[in-house]
């Protein structure tokens, strides 16, 4: 299946703003840049908000045929694994192979061997054309990323022929994913990875790396961004060497799980891929949600009451909301304002201090990922909150779109 150079993930809790979403990929594509949109929603997100992959689908195709898109769209399984991929088969048409847990496993001995014996074509090194330093292949960097990957990969062509069997060759976008991990893979390990992939015969097309520096829920990159982009376009390097020494798909491609917002790194990205005319996956999720709760909270009373009570009752429940995503936020707790303080905000305050504008006086990366694991409650509040996003409808869709058009796609696609 096609899944197009350029793919961008539209992650959506409640499922109501599909339309929203895909108008800010459609204004991209009068712009020039053709962007294919994947709604993405992992099982976790699935379980916390009561949602079935049923309705993902349902939302994604009522989009598609109410704005009249003729491209192609998916809908992608996010990190899912042999235990729960099942629920997603018959709605997905994208599957995130969530292998990370794997990463370290035991290997049999055969196995490893196999391994090493099937990297003896490789000689004693091999050289990238534009990586400087050669990779000089030794018995114990071989020992090193079996003992690290080999199990991670075979569980990933355990759950790839899962999908397989049952939607058939072909009928299916397949991307790895490793990033939920502490470590990130460095730009040898990804090459030894992808050759374990294709000797695995997984014909992925897009593969998640865990990246240097931290990607945080819902705000910018932290960390060292030249390192970021030396990795950055290594990795582009390995994944075109590989793709045409191991006959990988030839459309494969990164996939960034951003955490959503990682401004300060779209544009190196963007520069990075433009250089060596390669594509890129790039997968939000909070992101839209937080935009929902900024709409609300310029609505009108009742909604700035709703938004400023989700962010109260986020606040009673941090450490249990936090608990899932405990590697991916940062919240300076003296930072984050009282809920008397809250009380005393208009609409615009309120979406001045959750609105991601780097820089501007009022926001608050604190409060926003609080917010960002928050989804919890509004969840809880069950019609309450879903009512109020079809009452406030053409509002909140205007943030979602602005959002995803003018502080996503133009800063990584150079629009
Ligand atoms: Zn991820």
């Amino acid at each position: 299946m096609e899944l197009g150079k350029y793919s961008f993930g539209i992650g959506d809790r409640f499922n109501h703003e599909g339309e929203a979403q895909l108008s800010a990929l459609i204004t991209a594509t009068y712009e020039g840049v053709e962007v294919t949109p994947v709604w993405n929603k992992s099982n976790r997100e699935h379980n916390i908000v009561h949602s079935e992959p049923a309705g993902t689908r349902k939302e994604a195709d009522a989009a598609v045929k109410n704005l009249g898109w003729e491209g192609p769209y998916f809908v992608d399984a996010d990190h899912i694994n042999l235990s729960n991929v099942d629920r997603f088969i018959e709605y997905c048409d994208f599957f995130t192979l969530d292998v990370a847990m794997y990463i370290g496993n035991e290997s049999p001995e055969k196995e490893i061997l196999e391994f090493k014996n099937s990297c003896a074509g490789l000689g004693t090194g091999v050289t990238i054309p534009g990586i400087a330093e050669p990779i000089v292949i030794t018995d114990d960097l071989l020992n090193t990323v079996a003992r690290n990957y080999l199990a991670a990969v075979k569980e990933a062509g355990k759950i790839y022929r899962h999908i397989e069997e049952i939607k058939g060759k072909g009928n299916f976008v397949t991307e790895v994913s490793m990033d939920e991990v502490e470590t990130p893979q460095t730009p040898v390990e990804l090459f030894f990875i992808l050759k374990m992939m294709a000797d695995e015969k997984i014909p992925a097309q897009t593969i998640a790396p865990k990246f240097t520096g931290r990607f945080n829920k819902g705000v910018d990159y932290v960390g060292d961004t030249n390192q970021f982009a030396r990795e950055f376009e290594q990795d582009v390097l390995v994944i075109d060497y590989a793709v045409k020494e191991f006959g990988l798909p030839e459309d494969l491609k990164l996939s960034v799980h951003s955490g959503s917002d990682k401004f300060t790194i779209y544009p190196i990205m963007a520069e990075i891929i433009k250089k060596y005319d390669k594509g890129i996956h790039v997968k939000t999720a909070g992101t839209t949600w937080l935009e929902e709760v900024i709409g609300l909270s310029i609505s009108g009373d009742e909604g700035l009451a709703a938004a400023k009570n989700i962010y109260k009752n986020a606040l009673e429940r941090k450490e249990e909301l936090c608990g899932p995503y405990a590697d991916v936020i940062d919240i300076d707790d003296s930072k984050l304002p009282s809920p008397a303080e809250v009380d005393s905000w208009d609409g615009e305050k309120f979406a001045n201090t959750l609105r991601h504008i780097p820089g501007h006086p009022d926001y608050n990366s604190n409060f926003r990922q609080l917010i960002h694991v928050g989804y919890k409650v509004a969840a809880e509040m069950g019609d309450t909150y879903t009512g109020l996003l079809k009452k406030n409808a053409e509002v909140v869709g205007i943030c979602v779109e602005e959002n995803i058009y003018e502080r996503h796609l133009k800063r990584l696609f150079d629009l």
